[in-house]
C-alpha cells in the first residue's frame, strides 16, 4: 500500500483511514468474490492519498484519495448519490459516529477503486462495471456496506 498524507492529517486520522481501507479489501478480496487478486496483491495495487482540503473524496483504477474534512467536522451523516440514496444497505444515513460516516465514505471509494481495476477482470463485473455508479459499482459497494460498515451502526 503506497500511502500519501497531505498537509494537515495527521498520523491518528490516517491510520483510521487506512484500517477502513484494510477492511474494505480484506473483505472484498475474500476467494467466494471471484476477483483476480487476493488480499496481499490487492494491498499492493492500491494507491492511498489522505487529505484534508476540497471536501471530496475520490477513486480511480490506481486507488483512492479520502478527504478528512467532514470527520474533522464531527459529520454524522453519510450522504449517498441520489440514485440509490434512498436504498436500505447502500442509501444515504444518519450516524452518531463521525468514523463511520468516514468508513462509509472509504467502502464508496473502494468500491470505485475495484470496479476499475479488477471489474474487466472479474466474471460477475466484466459486463456491468463501467457506469461509475452504475450495477456493478453497487453491488461491489453493497458487499462492503453490508458486510464491513452496517454491522457497527446499531453499537456505535
Ligand atoms: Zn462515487
Amino acid at each position: 500500500m503506497h500511502i500519501i498524507t497531505r498537509t494537515g492529517v495527521t498520523a491518528t486520522q490516517r491510520n483510521i483511514a487506512v484500517k477502513w481501507i484494510k477492511r474494505c479489501l480484506r473483505e472484498i478480496t475474500r476467494q467466494h468474490y471471484e476477483l483476480p487478486a487476493d488480499y496481499s496483491t490487492a494491498r499492493t495495487d492500491i494507491t492511498v492519498t489522505v487529505k484534508l482540503a476540497g471536501h471530496r473524496s475520490s477513486a480511480c483504477e490506481r486507488g483512492v484519495t479520502i478527504d478528512l474534512t467532514a470527520f474533522n467536522k464531527n459529520i454524522t451523516t453519510l450522504m449517498e448519490y441520489p440514485a440509490f440514496k434512498n436504498d436500505p444497505v447502500i442509501g444515504s444515513v444518519d450516524i452518531t459516529s463521525p468514523e463511520l460516516v468516514l468508513a462509509g465514505t472509504i467502502a464508496h471509494e473502494v468500491s470505485h477503486f475495484v470496479q476499475y481495476r479488477y471489474g474487466p477482470d472479474t466474471r460477475w463485473l466484466c459486463n456491468r462495471y463501467r457506469k461509475p455508479h452504475g450495477e456493478g459499482f453497487q453491488d461491489i459497494y453493497r458487499i462492503l456496506r453490508s458486510r464491513v460498515v452496517n454491522p457497527h451502526l446499531g453499537s456505535d
